[in-house]
């Protein structure tokens, strides 16, 4: 059981209805306890006045969605690192606890997943340096499998964990239950995290059956994940975050009125998180 205090709007759940300034304003309205933006409407509001319009409203920023994407261009390139860079600036600006990086997946025409898995390697081994010296911490978000062409070639805890222990301070992970659910060893893998290395905790449910790849999540109790079982793992690790509610649903709740899932929301904190 959530009340809506320990609840944190992802934007992307209602990326289709609204912008920052009226997530600012769901949030409150509906009682929300932080709040985590993507990027492109931190931008299009401005990053200072959306880190305004954030602090004013007392909303706690649960992450920066998103950094990465490292293979994109098939090698390390200025544009690749100074756009990774920018992301740390902007997530300071706001004062996130931390910035959520989807690392990339394959480079396009590659069939070399080893290659594109050292790159994400450097890659976050280069933002780290520049994060550290701001004191923000790095989350390497780890995707479902099916991601590892297209989005993120980093798909366990465990290898997001091994990363971090090659990385060191200053860099931990983003456990979403859509992407982690399935793993037999989740409960080890979030214990060995533990508090230093939790650093973001994304609920939503897996639907069955799953129509889209990408946008078709389901609210928290319409699928089949354990939430209050993966939370009580996480907070037995010593996470004790805000829990980040984020849905991509082309078909349902991306078409509803915002203020209806802002409150379908907070009724599902309540009887199934
Ligand atoms: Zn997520």
């Amino acid at each position: 059981m959530l009340t809506p205090e320990r609840l944190s709007l992802n934007t992307a759940t209602v990326s289709k209805q609204w912008n920052l300034r009226q997530c600012v304003e769901g949030c409150q309205r509906h009682g929300f306890g932080g709040i985590a933006p993507w990027r492109d409407k931190l931008q299009e509001a401005g990053v200072d006045e959306g880190a305004r319009m954030i602090r004013d409203a007392g909303l706690t920023v649960t992450g920066l969605c998103r950094g990465g994407w490292y293979t994109a261009e098939g090698s390390l390139t200025p544009a690749v690192l100074d756009d990774n860079k920018r992301a740390v600036d902007e997530a300071v600006a706001i004062g996130a606890a931390c910035l959520v990086m989807v690392v990339g997946g394959l480079p396009p025409g590659s069939r070399d997943l080893a290659a594109a898995r050292g790159l994400v390697a450097e890659g976050l081994a280069r933002t780290l340096d520049y994060a550290r010296a701001q004191a923000m911490p790095i989350a390497i978000e780890p995707l479902h499998p099916m991601y590892a062409a297209d989005r993120a070639c980093v798909n366990s805890l465990s290898q997001a964990l091994d990363l971090c222990d090659q990385l060191g301070a200053g860099i931990g992970v983003a456990v979403d239950v859509y992407h982690v659910w399935w793993d037999p060893d989740l409960a080890g893998q979030i214990a060995r995290a533990g508090s230093d290395r939790l650093l973001a905790f994304h609920i939503c449910d897996w639907l069955v059956p799953t129509r889209d790849l990408l946008t078709d999540r389901g609210m928290m109790g319409d699928g089949v994940i354990d939430l209050p079982a993966i939370r009580a793992m996480l907070e037995a690790g010593g996470f004790n975050g805000l829990n980040e509610v984020e849905i991509f649903s082309a078909e349902n709740w991306w078409k509803r009125d915002a203020d209806e899932v802002l409150a379908e929301i907070v009724a599902r904190g309540r009887t199934s998180c």
